[in-house]
């Protein structure tokens, strides 16, 4: 592949194929609930991301056994991340917290995934999960949503932090060794091509491991899609997308894995999706441009560690 792909580089870290469990949990959010924002990110719709998920009621642990025993079966698996998928999951006291992810022991399991926000990231949490980490022997990576590296969209999506708190959390959580995997909306209609090259470069500074990539999709009942009825804006075509993420690419260093090139989203919850068409048809969109192109990750990586100095060397 022209870029770090995440099955790769599980396959070569575990020496197996390694499948994600998702966890719901029932959680909110600070931007949701009133604490940092009201009514969440515009494009948050109620479900947040768990169309794929068990019912949150479920135990941690029978939601795990079902999952495990599912995918088990189904693809002969025998590794597992536990994926705490939905809504802000540190956003709770660090006892829940605590008894929350000691639930996630389970045979065949080698790592522990948590998506969060970045304002809700605490050195209390992070250290149980060092010592978790320690004495389960399962990795620990950080999911963290910043989805633009423009402060002012930003604002306009109603993110209710910034790219302070987006570095706070990072520099906190590299200190004790986590992976960290970066979620980013390419084609957020108020950004065009210098903010996705940044934002390639802005988390390659910051020595994050992984990057998630999305399309943006238009939830029903949700502020942006009533923006998007109104025709407040426009979405673009398939082949920006296609450009965005190739840029992206070409900017991010070559050691962050890819775990994905474009989201998913139910069609009958979304008012617009991948622009009508398959995610994994873009995908191969991207592929196969790549190839035509003759871009790898990280071509463009030369921006760090003194540029200009260079010419001494
Ligand atoms: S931070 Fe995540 S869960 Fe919270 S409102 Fe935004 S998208 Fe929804």
């Amino acid at each position: 592949m022209r870029y770090k792909t995440f099955s790769e580089y599980l396959k070569n870290k575990y020496g197996e194929k390694v499948y994600k469990i998702p966890v719901n949990l029932p959680i909110t959010c600070p931007n949701r609930d009133g604490n940092v924002g009201c009514g969440g990110c515009i494009f948050c719709g109620d479900v947040g991301a768990a169309f794929e998920n068990l019912p949150s009621d479920l135990p941690v642990k029978e939601q795990i056994r079902q999952n495990i025993d599912f995918i088990g079966k189904k693809y002969k698996a025998e590794k597992f991340i536990i994926y705490f998928q939905n809504f802000t999951n540190t956003y709770m006291s660090l006892d829940e917290f605590k008894r929350i992810i000691m639930e996630s022991s389970h045979n065949g399991v080698c790592a522990v995934y948590i998506s969060t926000r970045p304002d809700c990231i605490r050195d209390s949490y992070l250290k149980f999960l060092k010592e978790f980490s320690e004495c389960n022997g399962y990795d620990v990576c950080i999911e963290l949503g910043l989805q633009s590296v423009n402060y002012k969209t930003l604002l306009k999506i109603n993110r209710g932090h910034t790219l302070a708190e987006f570095i706070d959390a990072v520099l906190k959580i590299k200190k004790y060794g986590f992976d960290i995997c970066s979620h980013v909306i390419l084609n957020l209609p108020w950004d065009d091509n210098v903010d996705v090259v940044e934002c390639a470069k802005f988390i390659s500074s910051l020595g994050i491991t992984q990057v998630k990539l999305h399309s943006l999709y238009i939830v029903k009942n949700t502020p942006l899609a009533k923006m998007y009825e109104n025709g407040e804006f426009d979405m673009g075509s398939y082949f920006d997308y296609v450009d965005k993420a190739i840029s992206f690419i070409q900017y991010l260093s070559p050691d962050i894995v890819i775990q994905r090139l474009i989201g998913r989203a139910k069609e009958e919850h979304t008012v617009f999706c991948n622009y009508g068409t398959s995610w994994w048809k873009i995908k191969d969109n991207i592929d196969s441009e790549l190839e035509i192109r003759n871009i790898r990750q990280g071509d463009k990586f030369d921006y760090l560690n003194g540029k200009a100095l260079k010419k001494f060397d």
